[in-house]
């Protein structure tokens, strides 16, 4: 962790210019290298219009293009086999990709990876580091247990420099319950030292209406992370069900719902890795504990097999005593299920003092 004078120094360069534009133009020339925008098409013979056919899909790179399925481009006016063979085979020339790389290559495309600070130390640490990047992060538990809180603490400790060089970046918020509190960032901020301002203009807010609202929602999500290329780096949905809760009632639309949800988490898992971002969803629970569960006290997440899937780390947040919680890694593909105490502040999370 870099020091808080370390920090300070960084935010303060940044608030004179009203962005964190200044510091992050290193970093900016790094990331632009990680993708590769979909108007080099344009030099093997796609046309413009095609190409703002596929920006409109909401895919604006390369991997994007690779990541789309044949079917979906299909739909788009004036794409044919032929038209989707022959970019899907110009993207495969650009990305200079057979679809294979060495398990060097992955480890070196990993080193990109950055974690961002939940606020406690002790959390951070059962999360090796904190919540990471090319990743989908869902914390879920019953109400209080400071979801809201823990996403309005990583608003602002996403913009602090971390680890591994990472040098802070912006913030994308979609609220689906209407909880969003900037006041809270302020206090926040307070707590870090950092410029109110400088950290309130740094957060996107968007307000996200119905679970279709949710979906369209990530198209303008997917074109701001273009635009503002290697500058943002976390996006954070709170909550990720709630809508679809709402949207979708009993048994007879179960199936829609998961489908539907799914596709928003397999979009949410490319956006997480075309632009090199943390994606942080809350969850709620359901109601109906099962006796027969192995731990019949710990919550269980809503959104079923699809959402056990889509998330790569999902960690169980409990009540404690008064301003203590409990979390727990629930499911993940390289930690150890153990639990720490955090508590909630009005400077965000943080660890408990005794
Ligand atoms: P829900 O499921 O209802 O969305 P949640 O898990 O998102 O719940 P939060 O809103 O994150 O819950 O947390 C609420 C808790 O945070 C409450 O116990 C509240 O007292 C505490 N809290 C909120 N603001 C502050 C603050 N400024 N200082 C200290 N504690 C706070
Ligand atoms: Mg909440």
């Amino acid at each position: 962790m870099a020091t808080t004078l370390e920090k300070m120094e960084t935010v303060n360069a940044t608030s004179e210019e009203g962005t964190i534009e200044s510091e992050e133009v290193l970093d900016l020339e790094e990331e632009e290298s990680f993708f590769q925008d979909i108007d080099l098409l344009a030099e093997h013979n796609v046309s413009h219009e095609d190409i703002k056919m596929m920006k409109k899909l909401g895919v604006n790179t390369i991997k994007g293009v690779q990541m789309t399925m044949r079917r979906k481009l299909l739909s788009l006016k004036g794409f044919d086999e032929a038209k989707v063979d022959k970019i899907k085979e110009v993207c495969c020339k650009i990305s200079l990709s057979n679809g294979f790389l060495t398990a060097l290559e992955v480890s070196d495309q990993r080193k990109q990876i950055f974690k961002l600070s939940t606020g406690s130390t002790k959390l951070d640490k059962l999360l090796g580091g904190g919540i990471e990047s090319m990743a989908i992060t869902e914390v879920f538990g019953e109400f209080r247990t400071g979801k809201t809180q823990l996403s309005h603490t990583l608003c602002v400790t996403a913009q602090m420099p971390g680890p591994n060089g990472y040098l802070g970046g912006k913030v994308m918020f979609i609220d689906t319950e209407h909880t969003f509190r900037p006041e809270r960032l302020r206090t926040i901020s307070e707590r870090f030292n950092l410029d109110q301002t400088a950290v309130l203009e740094n957060v996107l807010y968007a307000r996200a209406y119905n679970s279709e609202h949710q979906y369209e929602l990530l198209n303008s999500v997917a074109a701001k992370f273009h635009e503002e290329a290697g500058i943002f780096k976390l996006l954070i949905i709170d909550s990720i069900m709630a809508l679809f809760r709402v949207d979708f009632t009993g048994r007879g639309e179960m199936a829609d719902r998961q489908q539907k949800l799914g596709q928003m988490m397999s979009r949410l898992q490319k956006i997480s890795e075309e632009y090199n971002v943390a994606v942080f969803v809350t969850n709620q629970i359901t109601s109906d504990f099962s006796l027969l569960s192995p731990e019949p006290d710990l919550p269980k997440p809503v959104g079923g097999n699809i959402l056990a899937h889509a998330s790569t780390t999902r960690i169980a947040l409990k009540k404690g005593r008064g301003n203590k919680r409990i979390a727990k890694i629930y499911d993940s593909p390289d930690l150890e299920e153990s639990e720490v105490t955090y508590v909630i502040t009005n400077g965000g999370i943080d660890d408990p003092k005794d």
